[in-house]
């Protein structure tokens, strides 16, 4: 007997042989279309510009737009096409009308290489032709990026009538190999999940159901009634769970439970697939009824590593092309072997994975018309004619819609025909020979396969070459797409609900102080729980903690920087193990829906690990210049006891970053939460003593900013306040501090990170699906209760009434509710005080402009405000000058980018921006002239990672500091240069250490 890899060659050989007698080229529109991808595959920069190009140019309706766009994109290339290119690109502007018409007409081109037909009328010439072919179809509506439930909805009516339509125009179409309608109805409809529900979360995988279910249904009970296959293809693996389980669920149910015609889709590259499939099959045979798989890939590879990467999850996919490529392989067996309940199609162009699954059919003796090879439209034309002539079971899958929705899954499909990895471009471009397309993956899977390149983070320091983040890599955020972190969180939820009501003492010198004054902190979801009773601390006990601190100074000032980022260190790991615990009680305390409660711990455990770091880069004293005969070495001093005023929004990490800024440096600290997340602040003191911080060292000292706050900023031994908060109590602070009181040692230093008015422009070539969904998560995210939330979006005038549109829709699909519930994206704001002084505002903002959106589905009881949207708003209203902190967005239109930036600036705050452009020329503009601590380009304002953003900003905002930074642990040190002659008779030493030993005070 043969071995399968003969076999495999044999039949690889046949399909080459077949594909060769009718050559084509990769890509099958000749001319424009395959010139540029020749130059794409040549150039990776051109490839990345073009590719932005090609996404921009549908939403631009003007050839002045167009030839702008061309020449921002194109003209500034710095390579050997530029010439070429730039000749082009002038041609383009002597007469921009017939070029922008003939660009959109090329562009429209080449989508209408991979799109096949722009609406249910129009795709039928190409399906007809395909019949005539013996090519079957699925067809897949184009448009999976939907904002809102009106959108959702939209798409499940176009799904209907898309169904009508094939059905009717269908009628009487025989199967290709006339045999097996009963497996392979005629009409095949592939359903993209994430367009029905625009409020996914991969935490709340039930929600998701209950949306999408009701949905479906009606689509299924159609598509029975007609004979029509439906088929659910697979997305971004946040997706993945959602996706099977809800077809586990649907075709359970009585009414589908013996219908055979559905499949699903199984990605090969995501290591978890073979588990995924073997769960699938199990569930069949329990069904008892057929279904079908469609085997692929994945096209999503370069989308998850990047998220992944950048959250700092587990990369869910291969990362080495033959390792997808053998599990294609292994999952082929497992299908083929399963036969009997799972009827599998083959998504792929590669002849070899093609080739691989046709001889383990043959193997298993599985008749052919039994399973399917399923190919693209508009790819791999010679490798379907091949498989149709050696009597293979075809199906292309058509998708169908106008360019602008369909754009994502053209610019998937471009990457796909210009991937390095690709089979299509090694073969039809590349040529590379047969001998080579036909191995074995499994051979090629290299030793260590998971190793990612960690290099840059192991880096010992910061240099000119490397990017000050890159020598630290953030904690990761935890993944609530997995069943068991969603677990976790509710165990949490459960066991945090069982200790509400505790009381909390002070600590002070490491004495636990009970006092009978105390302040109960609630839950605002529900204000008649409390969350714990803290101790409220009055004058006594703040000036003991001042004492205190000030005795612990001396020796805490001494210890060695490696002890004191060690301190930190072991801080961020019981952090880490107490993860959900923490998160649960930011959900009861502070309203914070899950994913933004562990990010809040994320971030608090990054500043203990970022700090530690930093500090290790700046504790040695280094020499400031090499110099004969002398040596000068720079280096700090703690500054004393550090005074830490945090707020409640981030209730761990803020405080936790500025009191761990203070502790690494060597200062003392007086910890003051805030009055509404005081539990919070007794967690992180609780932290801190088991990780082993010396009595004294940090003082845990809530209680009213009325009663203690003045008194300890004015205290003559405090020489540093570390404040975040509202611009009223930060103002204060910063005068009264310049004030030197008698017997004060140092001139107080104040770090001052206080509120903001963001603004978030739209650009009138933006893309919308993206700008859209960022403003409403900038905006309502924790109930915009962030300092870096967006409450001016400034649109230009072009695009006004679109945006609004969406962004009215998007508004009013929010699930806002109990954040206790997974999924939530808006919760309670913190308390009866914010609530009022909300509502009050929204007041005003309907006496000074128009109420376009008010959300109507809001729990009665907590402190819920209905996210709110204001329209016809004027730079100089109250609502667009002051600060609210809350849900209300108020929509701004600019004539144009001048107005806009206008606008933008026009304020007293300078914390965050947000700018939503696809034209590289006012992308470097709004870079250079928006007047904020941090701007953000084509993404949200909120959400700074340590490290990656460091936040803060100017203005009224803050005093310029930087907290996650690389000089923000200079605020909380004194220079200081010693300087020793070292020459003895005219002879000195010729090498001077860069760096020293720190200097020790003995004793
Ligand atoms: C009919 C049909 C339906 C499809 N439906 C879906 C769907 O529902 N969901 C979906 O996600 N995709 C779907 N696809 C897209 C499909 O995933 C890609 O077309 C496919 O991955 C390309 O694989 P190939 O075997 O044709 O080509 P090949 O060139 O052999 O494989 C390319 C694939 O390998 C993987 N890859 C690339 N680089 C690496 C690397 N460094 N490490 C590990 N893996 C790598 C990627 O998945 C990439 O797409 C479908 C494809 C077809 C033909």
């Amino acid at each position: 007997m043969r071995s399968l890899q003969t076999e495999i060659e044999q039949r690889g050989a046949r399909i080459f042989e077949l594909v060769d007698r009718h050559p084509e080229p990769l890509f099958s529109k000749a001319g424009f279309y395959q010139r540029l991808m020749a130059l794409s595959m040549r150039d990776e920069r051109f490839k990345v510009q073009m590719f932005r190009f090609v996404d921009v140019l549908p939403s631009l309706r003007r050839s002045g737009d167009i030839v702008q766009h061309l020449d921002e994109y194109f003209t500034d290339m710095r390579n050997g096409l530029a010439p070429l290119v730039r000749t082009g690109v002038r041609a383009a502007k002597i007469v921009p009308w017939i070029s922008g018409q003939l660009l959109r007409w090329n562009v429209s081109g080449m989508a209408r290489q991979f799109i096949a037909g722009k609406n249910p009328d129009d795709v039928m010439k190409t399906l007809r032709k395909r019949h005539e072919q013996k090519i079957g179809f699925t067809v897949d509506l184009l448009g999976e990026a939907v904002v809102s439930e009106k959108e959702t909805d939209e798409y499940a009516t176009r799904c209907l009538e898309l169904l009508e339509h094939l059905a009717r125009e269908t009628d009487g179409w025989s199967d290709p190999l006339d045999d097996g309608t009963e497996l392979f109805p005629v009409v095949n409809l592939s359903v993209k999940i994430s367009a029905l529900y625009s409020q996914t979360n991969p935490a709340d995988p039930a929600d998701a159901i209950a949306h999408l279910a009701p949905k479906l249904r009606p689509i299924l009970r159609r598509a029975k009634e007609l004979g029509v296959f439906i088929n659910f293809d697979m997305e971004s693996f946040s997706h993945k769970n959602i996706t099977l389980d809800l077809f586990k669920a649907l075709f359970a149910e009585p009414e589908f439970r013996d219908w055979p015609h559905a499949g699903i889709v199984i990605q090969a590259y995501l290591r978890d697939a073979e588990k995924d499939l073997v769960d699938l099959i199990d569930w069949g045979r329990a069904r008892r009824t057929r279904f079908t798989v469609r085997l692929v890939k994945g096209a999503y590879w370069d989308y998850e590593k990047i998220k992944s990467t950048q959250n700092g999850w587990s990369i869910p996919v291969y990362l080495q092309k033959p390792e997808s490529d053998a599990n294609f392989e292994a999952l082929s067996r497992v299908l083929l072997e399963n036969e009997s309940i799972v009827t599998a199609a083959f998504g792929s162009h590669n002849v070899r994975s093609i080739a691989h699954a046709q001889a383990l059919g043959d193997e298993l003796g599985i008749d052919r018309t039994r399973f399917e090879f399923q190919l693209l439209y508009g790819m791999a034309g010679p490798v379907k004619r091949a498989l149709v002539e050696m009597g293979y079971r075809v199906r292309e899958y058509c998708p169908v819609g106008e360019l602008l929705p369909g754009m994502s899954y053209l610019v998937r499909r471009l990457l796909e025909n210009t991937s390095n990895e690709g089979f299509l471009r090694a073969k039809f471009s590349d040529n590379v020979s047969e001998k080579i397309l036909l191995r074995d993956p499994n051979r090629l899977v290299r030793g260590n396969p998971d190793s990612v390149s960690k290099d840059r983070h192991l880096l010992d320091g910061a240099s000119l070459d490397v990017p000050p983040g890159d020598v630290y890599e953030n904690a990761p955020l935890v993944n609530f797409a997995y069943q068991q972190s969603q677990e976790e969180m509710r165990a949490a939820l459960r066991q945090v609900r069982a200790r509400l009501g505790k009381k909390y003492p002070l600590v002070i010198g490491g004495e636990r102080v009970w006092i009978d004054r105390t302040t109960a902190s609630l839950n605002p979801s529900a204000p008649d729980e409390i969350v714990g009773d803290v101790a409220a601390a009055g004058i006594p006990e703040a000036e003991r903690a001042v004492k205190t601190a000030r005795d612990a100074f001396a020796k805490w000032s001494r210890t060695p920087f490696e002890e004191r980022a060690r301190l930190l260190e072991r801080a961020a790991a019981i952090m880490e193990r107490r993860r959900y615990e923490l998160s649960a009680l930011e959900v009861f305390e502070v309203g914070k829906p899950w994913a933004e409660a562990d990010s809040d711990i994320r971030e608090a455990m990054d500043f203990c690990l970022f700090y530690a770091q930093q500090m290790r880069r700046i504790g040695r004293p280094r020499l400031t210049q090499h110099v004969p005969g002398e040596e000068s070495y720079y280096h700090y001093w703690p500054r004393g006891v550090a005074l830490v005023i945090a707020p409640w929004n981030f209730p761990i990490a803020i405080l936790c970053g500025m009191a761990t800024a203070a502790l690494v440096t060597g200062n003392t600290v007086i910890m003051k939460p805030a009055e509404q997340s005081a539990v919070c602040g007794a967690m992180l003191m609780e932290i801190f003593e088991e990780a082993g911080v010396p009595p004294g060292v940090l003082n845990f000292l809530p209680g009213h900013g009325s009663v203690i706050g003045a008194h300890l900023v004015d205290h003559k031994d405090v020489d540093l306040i570390a404040f975040t908060g509202s611009r009223e109590v930060g103002l204060k602070i910063w005068e009264s501090a310049g004030i030197t009181r008698p017997g004060q040692r140092e001139l107080k230093r104040v770090v001052c990170e206080m509120g903001g008015k963001n603004a978030v422009i739209i650009d009138s070539d933006a893309d919308l699906d993206e700008a859209i969904v960022d403003s409403i998560y900038s905006a309502f995210g924790y109930q915009g209760q962030k300092c870096s939330a967006l409450s001016r979006l400034i649109v230009l005038e072009e695009n006004y009434d679109r945006v609004l549109e969406r962004l009215l829709s998007a508004a009013a699909s929010l699930r806002v509710g109990n954040p206790e519930e997974p999924g939530m994206t808006v919760g309670p704001v913190i308390d009866k005080t914010a609530y009022e002084r909300i509502l009050n505002y929204i007041e005003i903002g309907k006496s000074e402009a128009t109420l376009a959106f008010q959300h109507q589905n809001v729990p009665a009881k907590g402190y819920f405000i209905p996210p709110t949207i204001f329209v016809d708003v004027k730079p100089n209203m109250r609502i667009v000058r002051e600060e609210i902190f809350g849900p209300v967005l108020s929509v701004l239109k600019a004539r144009d980018l001048d107005e806009a930036v206008k606008i933008a600036n026009g304020t007293d705050y300078a914390l965050t921006a947000g700018f939503f452009s696809r034209s590289p020329a006012n992308i470097e503009r709004a870079k250079a002239e928006i007047e904020a601590g941090n701007v953000y380009i084509n993404r949200s304002c909120t959400g700074a990672v340590v490290g990656r953003h460091p936040f803060g900003g100017f203005k009224m905002s803050g005093g310029g500091t930087k907290a996650g930074g690389e000089d923000y642990l200079l605020q909380f040190l004194l220079p200081r240069v010693v300087t020793e002659n070292i020459t003895r008779h005219g002879f000195a030493p010729e090498e001077t250490p860069l760096y020293r030993d720190e200097f020790r005070v003995r004793g």
